[in-house]
Formats: C-alpha cells, structure tokens, sequence
C-alpha cells in the first residue's frame, strides 16, 4: 500500500491521469463506464406487437383474479396531508421541437479574463506560514518521534523536530517552484496564507511556516494563526495511546502499525464546521458572479446568490479544481481527479433569474459545423461579425444570415447583452424538428402507478395509503410553466404474480380490469384507456382507487414477479409512443415464476472476501435489458421499496439507478410510523421538475476530454449519457483527462449540452458552459480545489469501483491516494519544514474527514452485521447524487439545542461530528439529509424535556418516539421549525428518530459521529490523519 513513490506509480498511472485509476478495474471498463455494454437497439424482451395483443382475459367490472381469502386486514385510512409546493425550474415556454447532440473536437478558448483567485486563509487557525495556503499541523505528533514508543517504521529523518526554525525560510509568501506568474488574486496578506503564492519565488520570503520544524512553536504573534501548538505531551482528550490505525479496517491499513501515539488536541485538527461558518461569514447572503474564468465558488453550504455572466452557476456545475493543470503529467503527477459535477436540471432559488429561452425558429440552435459546440459566450467573432472562431474546436464558421450582427470596437457583437447564448452560462434553446426522435413532435410523458397488491402490502395498509392519496396527489402533476393543466397521462396497474391493467377511460361508467397472466410474454391488453388524463377521467379514477383496496383484502398471495411490471410499463409507453416514469411499491423479493425471477443470495460469510462484491453486483441478463428496453423507450423507473426482509436490492434497484429513477426504502413499514414519509417522498417525486427521454454531452476545448460519467445513466457509447429520465435532484459526475497540452492562456472550457422533453411535451435543449483556467504550478491547482467536489467525485468512483474489485483493495487506493494528493502538495507548494510537519492544502485541509468519513459508510465498511440490503441501497443512491447531498451525507450537521435562543430565528452553529461535543445535559439534533436524529443527553433538564416532549422526565419517554408532540412552547416552536426547514430543503423525507443517550437505538445515532472511530470497523479522523501523515512522509523519502 504504501511502497509505491507518489510520482505516477503504477496503480494511478495507469488509465487516467487524473485520478487515478484504481488498479484495475476501479472505474469499471474504462471506456463504457456503466455496465459493459448494452450494445445495438433493444430487441428483447418480449414484445407483443403492439396492436394485437389479446388480452388473456377481460373482465367488465373489476374484480379479483386471486382467490378470495381469508386474512382481511382492515387498513388503516390515508393520511394526506398539504405539502409545501416543489423547487420549479422555471423558463419560459414556446414552441417545442429539438435535436442531438454531437461530436466533440476540442480547441481552444479566447479571452477571458485569468483569474488571480486569491485564495483567502479561511481560518481563524491557519498558520501563518508561507503562502501558499497551506495548515500546517502535526498530528503525528512530531514528539511522537522521539518519544519512548517503538520507533516509527519510516524512517524518518532525525529528529524532526529540530530542523525547526526558520532555517532558510523567511517569512513571507512561499515559494514556488520556479515563476511562474504571479496570480493576479490578491491574496491576503495577513495570515500569510493567501499570500501570492506563486510570486515570490526568491527563496522564502516570509514568515517561517508555521515555525518551520517538528514542533513549530511559532514565535510571538505567529501564533494565534496555524494550528495551535500542541502543549507538551497532547492533552487531548483521549489520551490514551494509539496504534497505528486504529479502528482500521480489518486487514487493512493498520498493518501499518506504528508507535503508539499520543492525541492531539482534537481542537487543533481542521475543523470542517469551522470551514463551513467562515465561508458562510465570508460569502454568505452575497452576490456570487459569474464573470472570471476559473473562479472557485463559495462552498455548497454557503448562503449565497448567482448572477449568471457568462459561466453557468455552480449549482449546475461544480469542479473539483478551478484550475486545471498544464500536462498530463502534472495530473498524474498529484492525483487529483479533474471532475466536475453537473446537475442541469437544478432548482434555482426564487431570488436568481430562470433560465432564458433562445428560439431560432426552423433553424434551430446556431452549432459549430465541426464539433457540434453550441453557439456561447466563448465563440469568438472576427470577420466584421460575419464568421467566428469556435472556442472548442478552433474551426472558423459563417454566420447565418439571419444571426448577423455588427462588432464593435472590441469585437464584441454589438447584441452580446440581448442574447442569451452570448452573454450567459446557462440558456435553453428550443429544439427543432431534428432533436425529435424519428423527426416528429414528442407525446407528453405519461406516469403509470403500479401496486404490488400482495399479502405484505395490503397487510400494511400501504395498498390502501397509495390509493388515498393518489386521489389529490394526481392533481398536482407536474405542467409546463404557464400551463393551466398537466399534460401529463396516468394509468393504473395492480400486480403479485400476474398484472391488473385498467382502462379508466372517462366515457366508462366503471374501471374495467383486464388481467395478464403470462408473465413470460409481457404486453399490453388495452391501449385505448389505459392512459388517460387525469382531470377528464377523474370520476372513473377515484372509482378504481376506492375499490382497490378492497378488491384485494382478502388475498393470501405472498409472490410477485417484479421484471415483468417493468417490462410492462415500457411496453405501455412505447404503444402510446411516448416516455414517462414508472411508480412501483413493492414489497419482497420476486420469487413468482418469471423473467428476472430472483433468489436469496444474501450470504454474509462473503463479507470481507474477495467475493463481498458480488453482493453488490446486480443479476445480469433479463436486468440488463430492461435497462436498455427502459432507456430506449425514455422510461424512468422509480421503486418505492417496502421490505421486511431482504430482496436483492443490489438487483432490483439497478433498473431505477441507470434511467434516471429514484429507489425509496421503508423496511418493515407500518402506516402509523413511516406513512407520512413515505408520503412526503411520493409527493415530491410526483411533483419534482423532471425531464424525459434525455441525452447529454459534455464538450470541452482542445487538449482534455470527458472520459468517464458516474450517475443514474446508461451509455450506450463512449460520448452520449443517456438517461430515460432526469430529475432536479440528480447529478453526473464526469471525470477528465487530458489528451494534449493545455494552455494557460486559454483555459479549459466544457459545454454541457441536455436535450429532453419537458413535463408538457416540449423538446428543449438545456446549455451550461463553464471556464476553468489551466496552470503548468500545480500550487495554483491545489489553490483552486473544491474539497466537497472531490469527495463526491471518490465517493461514486469507489462506489462503483467495489463492484469489481475487494473492498479492502478500494480502500486501500482511497487512503492512497489521499496520501498522494497530499504529498504532491507538501513536496511541490509548500514550504519547506520538518517531516513531522503535517501540511495541507488550504482548499483540501478537511479533505482527510471526509475521506475517512467515506471509508466508514455502510458499502465500504465490510461487517457482517450490516444487511446487505441497506449497503447495497446507500451505494444505489450515492450513485446520482449532487455535492450538497455528498457533503452532508459524509459531515453531518450536529446542532446543539439546550443552548440555543429561541428570541431568534437563527439555527445554532453545528458543531463537530463527535462524541466529545455531546453534553450530558444537552440535546442534539443530527441530519445527514437521509436521517435525523434527536439526541437527548442523561441529565438533560426536566423542563426542557417537558418543554419538547411533554413528559416529565427522561423515563417518560417512549422508546421508539419518532415524532414530536405540537406544544405551544418557545422551546417546542423553535425545534419544529428548525426541523420543518430542514426537512423542506432535502429531496427526501426524514422521520425524526430521538434517541436517549445509552439507549440501544442510539448506536444508529453514533455512527454518524463521523469523527470518531467507526463502530464498525474504521479510524477516527484524529488517527486517519495521523495514519495518512504517516503515509505522506513515506512517500516524501
Ligand atoms: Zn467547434
């Protein structure tokens, strides 16, 4: 693990330059990122033609093919209740029509301004060192080295320590290698940090870093700034000893072991809430423009707005670094992945301007006859405005006639400011004609609901909770904007081993049922009036929706088939020529004779084999062409999954995560417990802005290219990601290599083009460009980083790389490379000081938490003790998920609230994810966007306990309260509304889950306390760190 330099070693050197490629097959097959490939057009399953295929039997009214049994459950009645609207990503309408994309070729960009981005110390603790930002600290605790215990296995030179002091440093910015120019950001001169870092080369100028050797007692004044100094023996808190990495992983990297060490104190490790309040500090409530090439933006969690000027708002797009470097060599040389997360269909806060509509008419989007670019603000003109130069491809195009304009005196065409496409980063054009698949206008999507009416689920009364609310849920289907009505169809499907088709056309009277039980040859039995609309079939619905339920009390069917329901659901698209979102609830694992029939394979003895990965793998064949079928079709599959033991979710959760869909997870769910959070996430999936039948194709300027795409997507080639369907929740992360030199003079520029079909049936092209600069210093790259970019970027690589490969081997690369990427940074940026000096990047010095935090999720951990199916359900939903989502997923905001004011609205400041920020008497709430946890400290204060619970003490409360009581208290408000507003900003819903302290539920609680060590295997963030100095020390000798 640890033998190779950090120089391009093997593993990383290999495929991708940039991060690296895990040894083989980490990423998966390089060129097809998703599962091998799904190759030529789907011709597969069973598919009946469609006008013909007789109905296997057709009742008039409805009624139950299963016998009738015994087992009535009364089910409870649904709750529905009001829901706050969905985000809208609002644009204007017009005419529809569109096209595909096309090929990329690269090029180069023209002038934009560099950028000096002057990266600012962001903590009070930075050390005052040199300039480049750096965090100097020692978690190894450099004493460590000459302390008593057993000697470290690096050999490390000397003492450490001693090389203290400023020996040739100076005080000041810190050097770089060799001029480069100085950045034109101004840096902050005070905390030396941001000091213009490439500057001053002259031999160290400036302050020592952070006193420059083991120990750096930095003199005097220095010392506020950088990690504070570590009083003699560490006086942390826990003090006690440590091996090497403890917690580590079985068989993992703890074979490292080291000397014991002793902790520092846990304050002086970077703090990512810290992180977190001085951004907010700093950039918060501001304007955030888009102007400058290669800006890093303000963090995710940041309270900011954007003025689109010309590069698309990171809320559509995010980098893990601003700056891309020169060569391939460089890449490969630090290992930082050169990723961007693309979400283009993000909601847009109400306070930023929506998307702009470009029409041209017949002609359609204005493109380069090369490679296919979009007309953008980077195009440049020339000519008297009668050609320009494309900025991707270099290739020189006419202007058409109509879309001539004037320059003026800089060249500039004199209507830049009253087009789009000129002026902004991100705009829609109106597809034409040609976008449309087989040249004609798309059908307005279509969502079809379908219930597994089995045992289980009526049992549960969730049969009976869909149907309820399905009644008002139906009227708020998503429409155009503007648009009075939806467009959107509806049809209905009930199904255990055989399906239930209804037509609910409005002319009838009563629903009719036709029953399909050959599963084996799935087709439709009805076209006319399967799907309807739902305002002019509404009597004829709420009809069929009453009688459901009650249609099925009485059944004793406990198997399903779950392959055919999908195939079922396509095959009803493609007869009504349209795309659309499957609804599956769903209840066990498919065990009913049929395609894609599934068995139990949840073996645990795999945990911790070599074979752990096939845990995760889903079942091939039947699967896999569903995939294509769905793709192909434009059908997105969401399954809201209701388990109560497992079901192979690795398998069944694959068709939703490659079109696009979104799987819900209730295990044993009970109406009174989960109902409203089960309703809460139908509501807003319902409701969510979506786009179907999408393609996109990220295009970028001469020297790199897209090479990899993680996300709910399915390629069918290496350049076009195909989704069947794309929410505002979901995100592509795409990774970059480069293929040539890259110039700092012209940047990097990436052009993510989107075309898909609007909720009302129109074909629009979605563009967002982007401008990063480039730079031969790497100093200048590690500047530039987005740590919660970069930890999305490792999160679903790993994700997807534990498919093929040992989770221990995948781990391993993590820690490695975190290694790498930090070694690199202390060996060519930052200034020289004693090996026992810890030195981080200021842009990546949290980077290490979240790594670690990584580490321990339930996929990567490998326990036996952990079901499968919630390991394979985390993975599932990582796999699309944007920044924001990764970023709390990974650091989980704790609030203390015993101490917080209710005289304001204000929510108190997080603290840090561990053990040791929890008080006896206080009370915390937890969120990592998936879960929320109110945890109530042992001696917390009767008064506040009755003040938010209405019980006397402590002892009163149930054990499993996962709600809280509506009492007219200040105390009780302000909880319910930090928790509401909390709630209303995530995707999904959260039930409140409170947790006593030393009560046995709080176990779930602790394993978000990401900071310390993981209860199923895993260091805390104080021994990753000092494991991962370790490591970079080695690689530095
Ligand atoms: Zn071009």
């Amino acid at each position: 693990m640890s033998q190779q330099g950090y120089v391009a070693a093997p593993p990383y050197s290999q495929a991708q330059p940039g991060m690296g490629g895990y040894p083989s097959g980490y990423g998966g097959p390089p060129p097809q990122p998703m599962y091998g490939h799904y190759g030529a057009p789907p011709t597969g399953v069973a598919k009946g033609p469609v006008a013909t295929p007789p109905p296997v039997s057709q009742y008039g009214s409805p009624m139950q093919q299963n016998g009738a049994h015994p087992q009535r459950i009364q089910p409870p009645s649904a709750v529905s209740s009001p829901y706050g609207q969905p985000p809208q990503v609002p644009y204007q309408s017009m005419a529809p029509q569109s096209l595909p994309p096309a090929q990329q070729l690269s090029n180069q960009m023209s002038g934009m301004q560099i950028s000096g981005y002057g990266q600012m110390p962001m903590q009070p603790t930075q050390g005052p060192p040199s300039s480049a930002p750096q965090h100097p600290l020692q978690p190894g605790p450099p004493q460590m080295m000459s302390q008593p215990g057993p000697p470290h296995m690096m050999s490390q030179p000397g003492p450490p320590q001693m090389m203290s002091q400023p020996g040739p440093m100076v005080p000041g910015p810190q050097t770089q290698p060799l001029g480069s120019p100085p950045p034109m950001g101004a840096a902050p001169p005070m905390t030396g940090m941001a000091a213009p870092p490439m500057g001053m080369s002259g031999p160290f100028s400036g302050p020592p870093p952070m006193g420059g050797a083991g120990f750096q007692q930095s003199p005097g004044q220095m010392q506020p700034q950088g990690f504070p100094q570590q009083p003699g023996p560490y006086g942390g808190p826990m003090a006690a000893p440590q091996p090497g990495f403890p917690g580590a992983f079985p068989g993992g990297a703890s074979q490292m072991a080291g000397p014991p060490q002793k902790k520092l104190d846990p304050n002086s490790i970077p703090s990512t809430t810290q992180v977190i309040e001085d951004d907010q500090a700093k950039k918060g409530g501001q304007l955030y423009t888009t102007n400058v090439r290669g800006q890093v933006p303000p963090l995710v969690t940041t309270d900011f707005t954007v003025q689109d000027q010309g590069n698309a708002s990171p809320r559509f797009m995010r980098c893990t670094s601003y700056t891309f470097p020169c060569t391939s060599d460089l890449a490969k040389q630090c290992q930082v992945p050169l990723a961007t997360i693309i979400k283009p269909l993000a909601t847009i806060p109400k306070t930023e301007s929506p998307l702009f509509m470009v029409n041209h008419g017949e002609t359609g989007p204005i493109r380069c006859n090369r490679c296919k670019a979009y007309m953008c603000p980077y195009m440049q003109f020339m000519d008297g405005g009668r050609r320009y130069q494309c900025a991707f491809c270099n290739c020189v195009n006419e202007v058409p006639a109509f879309y001539f304009q004037h320059l003026d005196h800089m060249g500039r065409r004199m209507d830049v400011y009253e087009r789009p496409e000129l002026s902004l980063g991100s705009y829609e054009f109106i597809a034409t004609l040609d976008y449309c698949k087989n040249n004609k206008p798309p059908s307005p999507p279509a969502y079809i609901f379908m219930i597994d009416v089995s045992f289980s689920n009526i049992k549960s009364g969730l049969v009976r909770l869909v149907c309820e609310e399905l009644k008002t849920l139906l009227d708020r289907l998503p429409r155009e904007d503007g648009a009075e009505s939806s467009v959107v169809k509806v049809g209905f499907v009930t199904y255990n081993k055989v399906l239930h088709f209804y037509n609910v056309k409005s002319a009838l009277a009563q629903p009719q049922m036709m029953v399909v039980s050959d599963v084996a040859e799935m087709f439709v039995p009805l076209l006319d009036g399967f799907l309807v609309n739902f305002t002019e079939s509404r009597a004829v619905i709420n009809n069929l929706l009453d009688q459901i339920p009650d249609m099925f009390a009485d059944t004793n069917e406990s198997e399903t088939v779950f392959a055919p329901v999908v195939q079922a659901g396509v095959e009803a698209l493609k007869a009504a020529d349209c795309s659309g979102k499957l609804f599956i609830f769903h209840s066990s694992i498919p065990t009913a004779e049929a395609p894609g029939k599934l068995k139990n394979r949840d073996d645990r003895k795999l945990v911790s084999t070599d074979k752990e990965k096939t845990l995760f793998q889903p079942m091939r064949g039947v699967y896999e062409q569903l995939v294509k079928d769905c793709v192909s079709q434009g059908c997105c599959v969401d399954l809201f999954l209701f388990p109560s033991q497992y079901l192979d979710l690795a398998t069944m959760g694959d068709t939703p995560t490659h079109t696009g869909g979104s799987v819900y997870k209730y295990s044993n769910f009970q109406v009174e417990m989960d109902g409203e959070n089960f309703l809460s996430d139908l509501r807003k999936d319902v409701e969510k802005p979506i786009g179907f039948d999408a393609i996109m194709r990220v295009r970028t300027s001469t020297g790199f290219r897209a090479t990899d795409f993680h996300g709910a997507v399915h390629m069918n080639n290496t350049t076009d990601v195909e989704m069947a369907a794309i929410d505002c929740d979901k995100a592509v992360t795409v990774e970059f290599k480069h293929d040539d030199t890259l110039s700092e003079e012209t940047g990097a520029l990436m052009q993510c083009a989107l075309l898909y079909t609007t909720v009302g049936g129109q074909r629009r092209l979605r563009v967002h460009n982007l401008s990063l600069n480039c730079s031969a210093q790497l100093s200048e790259l590690y500047k530039s980083c987005e740590t919660d970019a970069l930890i999305n970027f490792f999160a679903k690589s790993a994700y997807r790389a534990m498919l093929n490969q040992p989770l221990k081997t995948v781990r391993d690369i993590l820690v490695n490379q975190t290694a790498h990427m930090l070694a690199c940074y202390r060996k060519n940026c930052a200034s020289p000081s004693a090996a026992s000096q810890l030195i981080l990047p200021d842009a990546m010095k949290v980077f290490p938490v979240y790594m670690n935090s990584l580490m321990k999720t339930l996929p990567l951990v490998s326990s036996s003790e952990l079901a499968t199916d919630e390991r394979a359900y985390q993975r599932l939903t990582v796999l699309s998920m944007g920044v924001e989502d990764t970023q709390l997923l990974l650091y989980p905001r704790l609030i203390p609230l015993h101490t917080m004011s209710v005289d304001s609205d204000a929510v108190p400041a997080a603290v840090r994810c561990s053990e040791e920020r929890l008080t006896d008497g206080g009370v915390f709430l937890l969120e990592n966007g998936r879960s929320l946890f109110l945890w109530v400290g042992q001696s917390c204060p009767p008064d506040l306990v009755q003040s938010l619970f209405n019980v006397p003490s402590l002892a009163h409360l149930p054990p499993d309260q996962s709600s809280l009581p509506d009492l007219d208290n200040p105390y009780s408000k302000k909880l319910r509304s930090i928790i509401s507003s909390i709630c209303e900003q995530r995707s999904n819903s959260m039930k409140v889950l409170v947790v006593r302290q030393k009560d046995r539920p709080e176990v779930l609680f602790r394993q978000q306390l990401v900071e310390d060590k993981g209860l199923h295997g895993g260091a805390s963030y104080m021994d990753f760190l000092c494991y991962v100095h370790r490591e970079i020390r080695q690689l530095l000798t």
